[in-house]
């Protein structure tokens, strides 16, 4: 401790080099305010109010008769340096004129003796204060020395606290400036650039350590409003991209800040449908309707140019009416109808299907079923062996200007009044839902008839093989047309409007040696199941469209 014997035998603190010293070595750290040592220095005798001061003055006079008083300086000034919050420290400028000359005004019993002027101060207090500034072993003949060590051990732990409280703290501030500190590196574009907390992905272009050309303006067809216009750039931040120029950057970020695309300017929007249109595709016994899909357009008016442009945001389809002939891929299985039933002989036909293990399509007119009750249970017998019952209208087209034959004669309700009456028989004959398939009295399925019943049927059925019964041309006739049928063909037969005795016969010689051949007789739904009707539509249509 070099500057011990200076301060040997001096009472003025100014004269003391460690008191001198002190203040300068603590004022880096700035942080002890002025008013501190003024009011230690001023407060010193007054036991009550100062709380801290009276027992540090004994602390280093108590010390100083010993010889171990040597290691406590040391220990008092490496306090110093790491807190300058240390109270005893903060005696040194209370010595300065300055700080005496404020406390004046303090009604003090001590200052009154000596109400002005340093001198007069000086002359006075230092027997006072010197032993408690000093850790000096010479200066401290206060008779009540004793109360005064006691009460220093008491609050030397207080001190103690403090001092972990501000090492805490300064650990803290430590902690938080590692965190966020003052300076830090980013990489930007690849090249690392030092900055101040708060630099944003602005203030990196506009100091001009990337140069990210701005996108332009564009209207609603494309054209350039307003030259760079656009996003001022494309960039992320650690991968992440960010569109905010305000961005602030932090420690170790990873900028990279490209050319901003182009912008479009702001416009309306109202969206129109377009309905599907109607198109008829293919040929075919089979006919159905395949519902298409309406266009969605999108008219976008722009805000600035106030020009209009329409896109399709959403491809529409046609309506089809589809025909077709079932491709079962060479599996041989042939679709049996027959019509104008339920008759007196119905019940005849079905014992010869089902020897013969054979499911078909009844396409039944339901005024008949409806007037004769015994039908009803020809009906219901189909329906248990297996056998699919679509309507052939109601009353065969017989009223309405349809002559009996031609439902396409008739007004749209009443050819829907047709169909709806006639599934409604056979739902109340089996106790269930009817079939939707149907087939159009005399096959006349043509013109708006497609579009008027295509809500309540799933398919019109037509045929491939006309045996051509009705005439009653023979058994053998019958029968040789029926095995004239292929795979996938739909069979036209009647068991009701007359005598069919000739078309029984027919199937006893024709189904035999159809599943010797191998063939399987499969009902109309059986056989619609061998296609996707909306693929093929789709497929015709681009057909046609490629033509
Ligand atoms: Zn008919």
């Amino acid at each position: 401790m070099p500057d011990q014997p200076a301060s040997q035998g001096s009472n003025n603190p100014r004269n003391n080099p460690r008191q001198h010293k002190k203040p300068t070595r603590r004022h880096p750290g700035a942080s002890v305010p002025a008013s501190v040592p003024h009011s230690h220095g001023v407060s010193a005798p007054q036991p009550q109010s100062a709380a801290v001061l009276p027992e540090m003055r004994p602390q280093p006079a108590a010390q100083a008769p010993s010889p171990q008083q040597e290691p406590a300086a040391p220990r008092e000034q490496t306090a110093a340096a790491a807190q300058s919050q240390d109270p005893r420290l903060h005696e040194a400028p209370s010595y300065r004129p300055h700080a005496y000359q404020q406390a004046q005004p303090q009604p003090q019993p001590h200052q009154a003796a000596s109400p002005h002027g340093y001198a007069g101060y000086a002359a006075q207090v230092p027997p006072r204060v010197v032993p408690a500034t000093k850790a000096d072993g010479q200066v401290a003949p206060y008779a009540d020395m004793g109360r005064y060590k006691k009460k220093g051990k008491k609050k030397a732990s207080v001190v103690s606290i403090i001092a972990a409280v501000v090492i805490l703290a300064a650990i803290g501030v430590g902690v938080y400036l590692y965190l966020n500190p003052l300076q830090f590196n980013v990489t930007v574009n690849g090249m690392t650039r030092t900055v101040d907390r708060g630099t944003t992905l602005n203030d990196m272009i506009a100091e001009g350590v990337v140069s990210p050309q701005p996108g332009n303006l564009l209207s609603v067809d494309g054209e350039v409003l307003e030259e760079g216009g656009g996003a001022a750039f494309a960039g992320t931040v650690n991968g992440n991209e960010v569109t905010d120029g305000a961005t602030e950057l932090h420690k170790g970020d990873v900028v990279q800040l490209d050319d901003g695309a182009d912008a479009t300017e702001e416009y309306d929007v109202t969206t129109e449908e377009t309905a599907p249109g109607q198109v008829e595709l293919g040929e075919g016994a089979i006919h159905v309707y395949v519902p298409g899909e309406a266009a969605q357009v999108e008219k976008r008016t722009g805000k600035v140019s106030g020009k209009t442009v329409e896109e399709t945001v959403k491809e529409g389809s046609d309506n089809v009416y589809l025909k077709y002939n079932a491709n079962t891929n060479g599996e041989k299985v042939i679709a049996l109808t027959f019509d104008d039933g339920p008759w007196p002989t119905t019940q005849e036909l079905l014992d010869v299907l089902k020897e013969n293990n054979a499911v078909a399509t009844f396409f039944t007119i339901g005024e008949q079923i409806s007037d004769k009750t015994d039908y009803v249970e020809t009906i219901k017998r189909m329906a248990a062996e297996g056998h699919q019952i679509g309507t052939h209208s109601y009353d065969h087209a017989a009223t309405g200007g349809g002559n009996g034959v031609d439902m396409t004669r008739q007004s749209p309700e009443k050819q829907i009044e047709e169909v709806q009456m006639g599934q409604q028989a056979i739902a109340d004959a089996t106790g269930a839902e009817a079939s939707k398939v149907f087939r159009s009295p005399g096959g006349n399925f043509h013109d708006e008839i497609i579009w008027n019943l295509q809500p309540y049927i799933t398919g019109e059925i037509g045929w491939n093989v006309d045996t051509e019964d009705w005439r009653r041309p023979g058994a053998d006739a019958i029968a040789e047309r029926l095995l004239s049928a292929k795979s996938g063909d739909v069979v036209l037969m009647h068991d009701g409007g007359g005598d069919r005795s000739q078309t029984i016969e027919a199937l006893k010689i024709a189904l035999p040696q159809l599943k010797a051949e191998g063939y399987k007789f499969v009902t109309i739904d059986q056989l619609l199941a061998y296609d996707d009707a909306k693929a093929l539509a789709q497929e015709l249509a681009a057909q046609q469209e490629a033509e």
